[in-house]
């Protein structure tokens, strides 16, 4: 099989940093987990495929050899055997990595806290979803409803896994203990068990219903408050509700990653709102009042004479509240000017004598411009 690249693989650039990397193994890793699709071989080498991706881009030796020589240059490096691993194994090995990790800040720059569960418990996974929210939601915060799939304990086994009547039988690999330990004398290692998933015990008759996984996807409806002010693409934390944990771990969270639709005039810079307005020449000259798009609806501008083209107009206060400090952006109307075209007689003879009577002083930046222009090339000759 050929190799896919692996900055490719993971979704990420060249330069990806390390958290980059991170979460975006992190997000594939969920999305193929063999939780989340069972019986499914392509998730299946989806999912072995990021795991090797991300042993290599995740390990600074490994990842220099590999932007510098490619795949060969992994030879000899130590690398797993990732397409002959059980996909349950590489499953356990992501969520020891993952499991209790804090490195997810959430929107607030707060680091989360995660507590470590006791020995063969652990706290579930996370989950995303995203909101699609409209520029009025930003500006004045919002309260949505939320549908995702999650899994719950299984109605049929109550999450035990075992078909009715039947009990799981201990794993004879690791006599119960969930750990095999390898090698010997002075670097003994101890890894989680093949056979068993690190649970110490066999499912042999396996619930139908969950096919031993004691757990069945389930849909959730959510309602959470959206702070005014949030960003494209940042994620709001729903803490205990995303995935079950292990042996009765605790729920991981579930985070809920903010789109926000574009608007039909304005377009977001920061907490500024930008409109892009043209208006005729003879407006621009002799000044008006306009109709400009706001967040509200229409609202006012006037327009003093003598605007020049791209100059920009700023309403304070009419753009986006900041996250933080809940101050309000400005919205900025940038106008542009209209030269007419396709005029009819009457215009054009008024521009005509218009233009007869066209003194130099009307029009100080083409005078400035021309002048020097004349004094560069009688220089210059
Ligand atoms: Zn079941
Ligand atoms: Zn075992």
């Amino acid at each position: 099989m050929v190799k896919r690249d692996y900055y490719e693989v993971l979704g990420v650039g060249k330069k990806a940093s390390a958290d980059e990397i991170k979460r975006a193994y992190r997000r594939l890793a969920m999305k193929y987990h063999p939780d989340k699709n069972p019986d499914n071989k392509e998730a299946e080498a989806k999912f072995k495929e990021c795991a090797e991706a991300y042993e290599v881009l995740s390990d600074l030796e490994k990842r220099r050899r590999y932007d510098q020589f490619g795949h060969e240059g992994l030879r000899g490096m130590g690398m797993r055997d990732y397409t002959h691993m059980r996909w349950q194994d590489i499953g356990s090995m992501f969520e020891d990595m993952f499991g209790f990790d804090d490195f997810f800040g959430d929107i607030f720059g707060r680091r989360m806290g995660r507590s470590g569960g006791r020995r063969g418990t652990s706290r579930g996974y996370d989950l995303e979803t995203t909101v699609e929210l409209t520029l009025k939601d930003v500006a004045r915060g919002a309260e949505k409803t939320i549908e995702f799939t999650r899994q719950d304990v299984c109605p049929e086994c109550g999450g035990s896994g075992c078909a009715k009547g039947t009990t799981p039988s201990r794993c004879s690999v690791c006599n119960g203990s969930g750990q095999v330990a390898r090698g010997g004398g002075f670097f003994q290692m101890v890894s989680t068990c093949r056979q068993c998933g690190g649970s110490g015990q066999i499912i042999t008759s396996p619930c139908k219903k969950c096919r031993g996984t004691g757990r069945v996807p389930k849909k959730r409806m959510v309602s959470i408050k959206i702070p005014p002010g949030v960003h494209e693409g940042q994620g709001i934390r729903v803490a205990s509700e995303g995935e079950p944990g292990r042996s009765g771990g605790p729920r991981g969270d579930l985070y809920c990653y903010v789109k926000v639709k574009g608007h039909e005039f304005l377009r977001r810079e920061g907490n500024d709102l930008v409109a892009v307005v043209p208006i005729s020449f003879t407006q621009a000259a002799l000044g008006t009042t306009i109709d400009v798009p706001s967040l509200d609806g229409r609202r006012g501008l006037k327009i003093p004479p003598g605007t020049q083209y791209g100059s920009v107009f700023r309403i304070r206060g009419q753009g986006l509240p900041d996250i933080r400090t809940g101050r309000g952006g400005d919205e900025l109307v940038q106008v542009t000017i209209e030269t007419p075209a396709r005029l009819n007689t009457k215009q054009e003879e008024l521009l005509r004598e218009f233009a007869k009577a066209e003194n130099k002083s009307v029009f100080p930046q083409s005078k400035r411009f021309f002048e020097r222009l004349k004094k560069y090339f009688s220089n210059n000759r």
